[in-house]
This record gives C-alpha cells, structure tokens and sequence, in this order.
C-alpha cells in the first residue's frame, strides 16, 4: 500500500497552480483544482487537475471546507490564497494545509516584516514616513489588489504631494528608490532535513516600466501619459553572477534563523526574496514572500540549479510534492503541515 496515494494535493486555480499541480501528478498524487467559475480551461486544457472544484466566490472555499477534509485534502496555498481571502480566513481553514500559518502575519505586516529583515542581516530600503524627510529618489507604493499599478517615483515632498493627488484616500508607503536591477530569488527550506536550497531566479517583466526604454526620453517628455507603473505581467528566467551565490545562500540561511524565533517552528516550505541588485553589487532586500512565487512557473521542468542537485526535473511544484511524500512516509507530516 502506498501510503500517499490516499492524500490529495488541492490549490486554488491561479498563479502557480499549473506547476504545483503537474509536480503533485509527477509524485504520485492525485489532484484538485479549485476555480473560480469561468477559470477552469487552463486545468483542463493542460491535464494537471484529476478533479475540477467550481467555486463563486472566494468566500465559497470556506464553506466546502469539510467535503475538502473527506477527501484528504492537503491544500497548498500560494499568492491569490492570502490576497483573496485574507490572513484572518486563512487562519481559520481548516482543511490540512502545507505551510506555517503563523508566519502570514509577520509577512503581512510591513513593520514586522521589516524588523525580520533587518534582523536576518538583510539590507533594505530606507522608510519615510514623513514625507518631510524625503532627501533622495523615492517610489511610492500602494497596498491592495491593485498589485504594482501606480507606483510613482518622486524626488520631493513638494513633487510626491503633487502626484498623490490622483491616488486619494490610498494606502501607500514610501520607500528609497534603488538603482540597480531588480531580482527574484527563489529557496526552499526543508524541516525534515534542515536543508535550504537555491530552486532558481527569475526577473519581473513590468507594464509598462520594463518597455520604457522602447519610448526615447524626448518623447517621454512630450508624451506627457506615458507615466511608469509596476503591474506584473510575466516572468523571465535568469541565472544570476556566480560570484554573488554565496551570500544568496548565507542571505537564505539567516532569514530562516531568525523566522524560528519569531514563530513556532518558524519559515519552511518555497519563499522569496525581492531584490535589488546596484552597481556597486550590493544586495538591497524590498521584500519577502514566504510561500511558492510564481517566478518559479519558467521552471515547470526544473531550473538550471536543481539540475544541479537533481537527476530529474524538478520544479517548485514538485519539490513541495516530494517534500509532502517524505514526510508521508517518515511519519512527519505534523512537521509541515501548519
Ligand atoms: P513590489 O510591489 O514591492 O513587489 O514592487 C513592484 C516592483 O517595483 C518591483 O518588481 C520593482 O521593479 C519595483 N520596486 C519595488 N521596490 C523598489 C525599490 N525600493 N527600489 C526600486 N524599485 C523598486
């Protein structure tokens, strides 16, 4: 008898469910995609769900929570999870779930998160909260579903004042402007064998700051809509300079150091680093994610460093199937499930 037949992987359908669920098929499980109504196609299309769950809302998942539990459901959360239901209700699910729960609130709060950083030896950009103290470039931005989508950068308190003036009642923060580019890095650490590792990079492609250049600064200038915004649309895959993996590692290690002293058994799973990288090779840290990015989605059939630690292909998705298998077998699931 195979003991992980009897479990099976769940997501919502979104974000990095593809890859989540084919690395979940690649492992033996069988599957469940949960999908919006209208959302279903690309589940279907690509053969990753065994079973196609059709919710309304989001609010909906709450509610099948116990039909999910008869069906031995281990749920994996990943982006839209959180930014749809929201921290309190992912507290409240539930249905068995890969991740620790208690680290959401520390990621969700800009402050806490902030002091986690800066606590694992992490450089990041400097806060104004008085808009009197700008002394350098800033970029401003907003909270919410709006994702990246009006950013702006600013170099003044009379400058930011001036555009906040479109954005009224928003929510925003203003952070140092960093020059240098931005970079995605990908970890997983494992609790079962307190082993981290490098799963990839990738860049953000941006709209439309990433196809500015396309526009020459003359008729930026004259074109006066053509304003930056930071709205994801997709993810390019890159190695990063060799010469930089060892601090990427050493950056890694810290963060989940300190994550254990902040929480119960603190960090596991995939999570990211958001950096920027300058011209004078500093790694400047602006955020974190502590769950599956959907970065990782170019590397559906691993990246070039699991190919270095594997003799299979392995993505994201998969690892955290395997990871799931492991702890089936060994009698641990108490140990990543949170
Ligand atoms: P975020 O919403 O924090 O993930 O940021 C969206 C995008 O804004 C990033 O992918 C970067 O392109 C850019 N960005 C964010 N923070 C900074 C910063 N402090 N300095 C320069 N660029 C940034």
């Amino acid at each position: 008898m195979v003991l992980h037949k009897n479990y099976k992987i769940a997501t919502i359908g979104s974000h990095s469910a593809l890859q989540i669920l084919k690395g979940a098929h690649d492992e033996g499980f069988s599957t469940i995609a949960i999908c919006l109504k209208g959302r279903e196609k690309p589940y279907k299309l690509f053969k990753v769900a065994d079973e196609i769950i059709t919710i309304n809302d989001y609010d909906e998942l709450m509610k099948i929570q116990d039909k999910l539990i008869k069906k031995n459901v281990i749920f994996i959360p990943h982006a839209s999870l959180i930014t749809y239901l929201g921290v309190d209700a992912v507290e409240k699910f539930k249905v068995p779930y890969y991740g620790n729960k208690n680290i959401l609130r520390h990621e969700a709060d800009r402050n806490i998160e902030r002091t986690w950083l800066k606590n694992s030896k992490l450089k990041v950009p400097k806060i104004f909260n008085n808009p009197k103290d700008i002394d350098r470039a800033v970029i401003v931005k907003f909270h919410g579903a709006k994702g990246g989508k009006g950013y702006f950068l600013a170099k003044s308190e009379k400058d930011l004042k001036q555009k906040i003036k479109n954005f009224p009642e928003e929510d925003y923060v203003i952070q140092e402007y960093i020059d240098g580019v931005p970079m995605f890095i990908h970890y997983f650490y494992s609790p079962l064998t307190d082993e981290l590792e490098i799963m990839g990079f990738d860049i953000r492609y941006e709209s439309n700051v990433d196809s500015l250049g396309r526009v020459s600064a003359r008729d930026q200038m004259a074109l006066p809509k053509i304003d930056p915004s930071y709205v994801i649309v997709g993810n390019i895959p890159v190695v990063i300079r060799e010469s930089f993996l060892p601090r990427i590692i050493q950056m890694g290690e810290n963060v989940i150091k300190e994550s254990k002293k902040i929480v119960k058994g603190g960090l596991w799973g995939p999570f990211c680093l958001e950096v920027i990288l300058t011209p004078n090779e500093e790694i400047r840290v602006f955020e974190i994610s502590a769950r599956i990015v959907a970065g990782t989605n170019p590397y559906v059939d691993g990246s070039p460093y699991t190919a270095l630690k594997y003799n299979e292909p392995m993505s994201t998705g998969r690892r955290i199937a395997r990871e799931i298998k492991t702890a089936i077998k060994k009698g641990q699931l108490n140990k990543i499930l949170g």
